[in-house]
């Protein structure tokens, strides 16, 4: 078949324009990927990362000197970053305004990757309508004594039920132990009533299976079972974005799979920085099509379960 044809959203000029600071610089010890290997990483997958991100409050992992244990999360403006990226105000939980990031063109994108970022991290909602999510995520989260083939098995299963209710759920590794079921819903509904409402769907998911599944967060309530994280939905909460890549050996990437794919992998560490950008070539986006697929998200009741 014929290479899936595919939106350039990165032009040459804004690839010609890269330049990187210490490029030879490695992460997580002296065989580990350089600053150079993941600016190239991001610039290769960016025509299919960039439409899951542009738009989108986003919360960064920076790694400035190399070592794990000097990753840290950043979710306002910092100190040289690059102007290109956009900020805006919003109100944090406790009330208090505060500056976020996003995302708004490519050069934003590059500029981040070229400055040392590793992790991207969205919202599910578009800055411009913040107060209502585009996307919730079940995020699944094997405690102890599960392997990956439950996982997916578990996300085979949360599938079904998330059809049964009408919703169209895509999934992604999340680059760590875990996957990411993510669901597109029309835009209708504040945090609150979204958070409500995936905590009644995870309940009802977790009933259908009580052995796999629990919803509470108590580590020791985890062992042998899959913790249904559904707290991402909060307003404020960050996913790890499609294609990111994981502070961690390898620099794994949440990658976004078909659901007939995800079957098939027995590594999901082995989707990283260097594998991942030459299965694209051949795979294309399992999720270009996601945001047409947005249905209403059901606000069943928790007494309702
Ligand atoms: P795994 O499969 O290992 O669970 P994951 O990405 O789902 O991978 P979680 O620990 O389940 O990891 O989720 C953590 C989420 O919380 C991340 O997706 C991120 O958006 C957010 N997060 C991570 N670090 C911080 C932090 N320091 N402060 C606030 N939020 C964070
Ligand atoms: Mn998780
Ligand atoms: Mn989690």
């Amino acid at each position: 078949p014929a290479t899936p044809q595919r939106k350039r959203l990165i032009s040459d000029a804004d690839l010609a324009s890269i330049s990187i600071t210490n490029p030879t610089r490695r992460l997580f010890g002296r065989s580990g990927p350089t600053k150079l290997d993941i600016a190239v990483y991001y610039a290769l997958v960016g025509d299919f990362m960039l439409p899951h991100i542009l738009g989108r409050p986003v919360s960064l992992v920076r790694c400035p000197t190399g070592k794990p244990q000097d990753c840290f999360f950043q979710r306002h403006p910092f100190t040289g970053m690059p102007n290109s990226v956009e900020t805006f105000q919003s109100i944090n939980s406790e009330g208090e305004t505060k500056s976020y990031l996003s995302v708004e063109d490519a050069k934003g994108y590059l500029a981040l990757a070229q400055f040392g970022v590793v992790e991207f991290h969205t919202w599910g909602t578009v800055r411009k309508q913040l107060e209502k999510a585009d996307r919730v995520v079940f995020d699944l989260d094997p405690g102890e004594g599960i392997t990956w083939r439950e996982v997916v098995e578990a996300a085979v299963h949360i599938r079904g039920e998330l059809e049964a209710l009408d919703l169209v759920p895509f999934v992604k590794t999340s680059g760590g132990k875990g996957v990411h079921v993510v669901v597109p819903i029309a835009p209708k509904h504040n945090w609150k009533k979204v958070h409500q409402a995936t905590s009644a769907i995870a309940t009802r998911l977790a009933a259908t299976a009580p052995e796999v599944f629990t919803t509470t967060m108590g580590k020791d309530k985890r062992v042998k079972r899959i913790f249904i994280d559904f707290h991402r939905n909060a307003r404020g909460h960050t996913a790890a974005a499609p294609y990111s890549l994981r502070a961690r050996t390898n620099l794994p990437a949440s990658t976004p799979v078909s659901w007939g794919d995800l079957e098939s992998i027995d590594a999901p560490e082995d989707l990283n920085y260097s594998s991942l950008p030459d299965l694209l070539v051949t795979s294309g986006d399992p999720w270009a099509e996601i945001d047409a697929f947005a249905r209403d998200l059901p606000l069943l009741s928790e007494a309702g379960k």
